[in-house]
């Protein structure tokens, strides 16, 4: 059973390699310069254990408690990334066991992670929102961007390498990448720490390669269909 498993996830990860390969080299990038984030979330902690087994290093994980439980359980050599919604009080425990966050979106909790002893070794992306409308998707505007930055540049444990986003569903990922990646060429000029792009996901990856994504999230095509979340 777990062979079979293994296959899959191998047959899936051999595919995607090969787009990010292709999308990359359309592009006239290094595919060396992007690194795929394997989406465990939801999924065992066997698939982890076999995508680690396949080489990966690097996973992606939305919930606290999944995320802790999986690390304890996969290679010592794994980046674990956090990229769902930050609950205050869950704070002190993803600084226990994530290595980069991919979602801060708050100056209160950039301020909660600088008194963790951990935050030295976080790396932090800011989640950028372009839909402003839409509050409940979390992430800062990107007219709020130059505030945001300046408030969390004060922390100084807190070091931001990079700009994430979800591209909105009625934008096209292009646009929205575009849009992200020139908030990440002008913020860059202030902050020269700032060179990293999250965006790009099973669906639109290829996308967020050519906007220049140095990390694309990646679940479902490499694991498969995941049951709507609560
Ligand atoms: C679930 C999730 C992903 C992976 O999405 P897929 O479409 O399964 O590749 C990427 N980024 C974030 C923030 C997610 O919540």
């Amino acid at each position: 059973m777990s062979d079979t498993r293994k296959d899959e996830l191998a047959e899936n990860l051999g595919k995607i390699k090969a787009r990010v390969a292709t999308a990359a080299t359309q592009s006239g990038r290094k595919v060396e310069e992007i690194t795929l984030v394997v989406v465990t979330k939801t999924f065992p902690v066997s698939d982890a254990q076999l995508l680690y087994e396949l080489g990966e290093r690097n996973f992606g994980e939305n919930r606290n408690e999944e995320g802790s439980a999986k690390k304890e359980l996969v290679g010592p050599d794994v980046m674990w990334h956090f990229q769902g919604q930050i609950q205050s009080k869950k704070i002190r425990h993803i600084a226990q066991w994530a290595n980069v966050v991919h979602s801060l979106d708050s100056v209160d909790h950039a301020r909660k992670f600088a008194e963790m002893p951990q935050a030295k070794d976080l790396k932090f992306f800011v989640q950028v929102n372009l839909e402003p409308s839409r509050v409940d998707r979390g992430g800062v505007s990107v007219a709020g961007l130059p505030d945001f930055l300046e408030e969390v540049a004060g922390l100084n444990s807190i070091d931001v390498i990079g700009l994430m986003t979800v591209a909105p569903l009625d934008i096209a990922p292009r646009e929205a990448f575009q849009e992200v990646a020139e908030a990440k060429n002008l913020v860059q000029k202030n902050y020269p720490s700032i060179t990293q792009l999250s965006i790009g996901m099973s669906g639109d990856f290829e996308e967020a390669i050519a906007c220049g994504a140095t990390h694309i999230r990646i679940g479902s095509s490499i694991l498969g269909s995941r049951p709507p979340q609560a």
